[in-house]
């Protein structure tokens, strides 16, 4: 594997894997880049270095082969304006007028492949479709940290067509990289991971795995009532997994025997419906009234979580603490996005990482303010689970 900042591009075609799966809207507008963001400072390294660039995708399902919906063309527009330079545009990832195009490409200029799942191959991780897509590059960069749990023929099988020396993690993917192992295996104690969401089941490996590297666990959202109810408390409607009980009980005892520290939300918000106008009180969220269910945690929580989290060196923070995509239940998160951000300030290491704690730190104004966002949900939480990254493994452990 070669260091993507020490390698010279000069005179290279680079075939970068992004992750451009961005949303659009019906009129096929982009109303999230940042993903687009995210692999700029990559493609414009190896421009600068008088490289060119082939830049190839998946954008959302595709189910039956190529499908207008589906089309990277969508992204041309402002992947032209994010880089300040023309993108040319292929209408299918291989075949000839992929190859003629960037056989012609001169240094300095981006070609943008057709979605890769237009192929099926991709997600197969198909050999042969593999080495179709190497012809395209003389190195092959990978940036797209989002499907790097996904052993598809563009994210892991495609390195094995690649010399040592000529397959390389980009910028982004370098980041997540550095900041994941910073917080897995190069923490600085007390570590607190603060996990919240909606299913204890979504969570359980990550949390076994973190009881091996944390001193601390808090645990808030819908997934703290199961454990409330296995401790015997009184949870009214909230959320609960009932086959998971016996789980939740597990993971406690292990806790204890390894020495960390679960924390559980004191109080709750509770409301009276799953509703952003339902009736709001506050309850001991190991005794909350028949009909009633909590969507947040209370005020004693937030004092409970915050003291924990301003005396931690390294935070990971995976899942919101409550509803907070409606107004009256997201308090909760709020805090914990603020603790954070202070405990940063203050010289921990925080790392937000997986789906709506993100959206919840980018809403409320934090992300700034915390050491690293991740941009890939599904892939740090595999990677948290212990789990090795098919898209990691393919270049870093490369012969
Ligand atoms: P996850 O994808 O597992 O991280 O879960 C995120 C979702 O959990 C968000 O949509 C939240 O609204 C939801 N959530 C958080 N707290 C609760 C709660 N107390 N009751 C129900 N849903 C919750």
């Amino acid at each position: 594997m070669s260091q993507f900042s020490q390698y010279n591009f000069k005179g290279q075609k680079a075939l970068i894997r992004v992750d451009f799966n961005v949303p659009l809207n019906d009129k096929f507008e982009i109303t999230d880049d940042t993903r687009m963001r995210a692999a700029i400072p990559t493609i414009k390294k190896i421009l600068g270095d008088g490289g060119s660039v082939i830049l190839m995708s998946h954008l959302g399902r595709p189910k039956d082969g190529p499908t207008d919906k589906y089309s990277l063309k969508h992204l041309v527009p402002h992947l032209q304006q994010l880089l300040g330079s023309p993108v040319l545009f292929a209408n299918d990832c291989i075949g000839e007028q992929a190859y003629m195009t960037a056989e012609m490409l001169r240094p300095g200029e981006t070609l943008l492949l057709e979605n890769l799942r237009f192929y099926k191959e991709e997600e197969k991780g198909d050999k042969a479709f593999a080495q179709k897509l190497a012809k395209l590059g003389d190195v092959y960069v990978n940036d797209a940290f989002g499907t790097a749990h996904r052993a598809h023929a563009s994210t892991a099988v495609i390195a094995d067509f690649f010399p040592k020396d000529k397959k390389m993690f980009g910028l982004l993917m370098e980041s997540e990289v550095a900041s994941a192992e910073k917080v897995l295996h190069q923490s600085q104690k007390p570590f607190v991971a603060i996990i919240g969401g909606a299913k204890v089941s979504d969570k359980i490996l990550i949390i076994e795995n973190l009881l091996e590297r944390a001193t601390d666990i808090i645990i808030g959202g819908g997934m703290a009532y199961t454990f409330m109810k296995a401790q015997g408390g009184k949870i009214g409607n909230s959320l609960c997994e009932d086959d998971r009980l016996q789980t939740a009980l597990d993971l406690c005892k292990k806790a204890e025997s390894k020495g960390v520290c679960i924390h559980l939300p004191s109080d709750s918000i509770i409301a009276d419906k799953f509703d952003a106008n339902a009736n709001d009180s506050t309850a001991p969220s190991n005794n909350i009234p028949d009909g009633w269910m909590g969507l947040d945690i209370g005020e004693n929580a937030i004092e409970q979580f915050t003291n924990v989290i301003l005396n931690s060196k390294t935070i990971l923070w995976n899942g919101p603490m409550g509803v907070f995509e409606m107004t009256k239940f997201q308090r909760g998160t709020k805090a914990i996005a603020k603790a954070v951000a202070e405990a940063t300030q203050k010289g921990a290491f925080s790392l937000v990482g997986g789906g709506d704690s993100v959206a919840a730190v980018n809403q409320f104004g934090y992300a700034d303010k915390v050491s690293y966002v991740s941009t890939g949900g599904g892939a740090m939480l595999e990677y948290f689970e212990g789990k090795e990254l098919p898209g990691i493994a393919a270049i870093k452990n490369a012969q």
